[in-house]
């Protein structure tokens, strides 16, 4: 008996990651009880019925039955999702490790991971009737929500800190309706923009609280485990700024487990820069997590120094289910960028690159088993960063010394 639809949404509600308290689909941003953090939960006794065949169609909607948007009309779409899951054995055998596996993000429509997350919001803001979206952003998000925006036909009011990079800026400036640039780090204006948002002034699409945003990223689990084969690697690094990758990836491993379709969730790592690091930090000294104030960091991406509440869950998540948590100094973040580019010909943006650098460190410290399968999520790409040419100066030729040049290039 057939009782859904592929392209259903299986989505029931939501419910409290403190008290347990469960709410219909509604747009909520939090508790009404304790004002914790709300995460969606689904029908999966009926997916597990389905089987995998459940999965149908391309890109990221391709997961309709573990998204929380109800109607196929609300679905906005650029084409997000189903990005490469390369095999490196270059950079591998570069790292000393026996499988390495990069998922590519950055081939996402505006070359970021946050393309996931910016199709489910903008689809809730649609399923709940918003006729305006907000977010504020380094660069990536708000580039990549104002493009969605753009696309599902809403107002979008796009607030950037004056040092997002130019590429960044003009493909902003290109798609928002509003783009707003404001003094400071992300952390000097979140708190002002939160109480908007709880005024429901427009659709929130920041990282801390939307739960129906987070969600979307949720599918890099999914593709993943379909990718390799219905298996998922032993290790998964993934970047930590506000913590939607990591929890959102998390929670879609621990779908597949309660699905019985994998027998275990990978060990993940969390990976922060060295400048904004408080996650890693406490971790590390296994205190309760403290904002720290940052300064600038290569991996604009990662610049958050209090990431708030969701912060505290990758926290938990990390001493909960054993996972790891580390973060990479500037120096070591760039050099990763550019072994990225040399070894497999992929080029990421610092942001991207990070974890790759916090991978590098863990092998060094022994923390991670190099025999092991590895998984490293590159989030962005570099098409977008700003960065000074390395020279301008030209030479002329002519065939012959055109052609003595070729020569000697080639020689062995
Ligand atoms: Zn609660």
């Amino acid at each position: 008996m057939q009782d859904l639809t592929p392209t259903e949404s299986l989505a029931t509600g939501l419910t409290c990651i403190e008290c347990g308290a469960t709410y219909p689909l509604a747009y909520r941003l939090e508790c009404d009880r304790c004002r914790g953090l709300l995460e969606l939960h689904y029908d999966l006794d009926t997916l597990r019925r389905r089987g995998r065949e459940a999965f149908q169609g391309p890109g990221l909607w391709r997961y309709t039955a573990v998204l929380p948007i109800a109607r196929p009309e609300h679905r906005v779409t650029l084409g997000e999702g189903q990005t490469p899951l390369l095999e490196c054995p270059g950079l591998a055998k570069f790292l000393g490790v026996k499988r390495l596996l990069i998922k590519f993000d950055g081939t996402n429509p505006t070359g970021t991971v946050k393309d996931r997350s910016s199709a489910t919001a903008i689809a809730a803001a649609l399923q709940f009737g918003f006729q305006a979206a907000s977010v504020v952003s380094t660069g990536n998000a708000a580039s990549s929500i104002a493009a969605y925006a753009a696309r599902a036909g809403l107002r979008s009011l796009i607030f950037v800190y004056e040092r997002a990079s130019a590429p960044k800026m003009l493909h902003i400036g290109a798609t928002a309706t509003d783009l707003i640039i404001y003094k400071g780090v992300y952390d000097d204006l979140i708190g002002h923009w939160d109480r908007l948002a709880e005024e429901q002034l427009f659709f929130d699409c920041g990282a801390s609280r939307n739960a129906y945003k987070q969600e979307g990223k949720k599918t890099l689990a999914y593709e993943i485990w379909e990718q390799n084969g219905f298996r998922v690697p032993d290790v998964v690094v993934a970047p930590v700024a506000v913590g939607e990758i990591f929890i959102a990836m998390a929670r879609g491993f621990r779908e597949l487990t309660r699905l019985g379709w994998i027998e275990k969730t990978p060990l993940m790592v969390a990976a922060q820069a060295t400048r904004s690091n408080p996650v890693s930090r406490a971790f590390r000294d296994g205190g309760p997590l403290t904002p720290i104030k940052i300064g600038y960091t290569v991996a604009e991406g990662l610049a958050t120094g209090d990431p708030g509440k969701k912060g505290e869950w990758v926290l938990r998540l990390l001493r909960q289910e054993g996972g790891l948590a580390a973060d990479a100094e500037e120096e070591e973040i760039l050099e990763a960028q550019k072994v990225l580019a040399k070894t497999e010909g992929i080029w990421a943006g610092p942001t991207g690159a990070a974890q790759l650098a916090v991978l590098g460190r863990l092998l060094a410290k022994k923390q991670v088993d190099p025999a092991q399968t590895i998984c490293v999520i590159v989030s962005e790409t570099g098409l977008k960063t700003e960065a000074e040419v390395p020279t301008r100066q030209g030479a002329a030729f002519d065939y012959n010394s055109l052609r003595a040049l070729v020569l000697g290039r080639l020689a062995p």
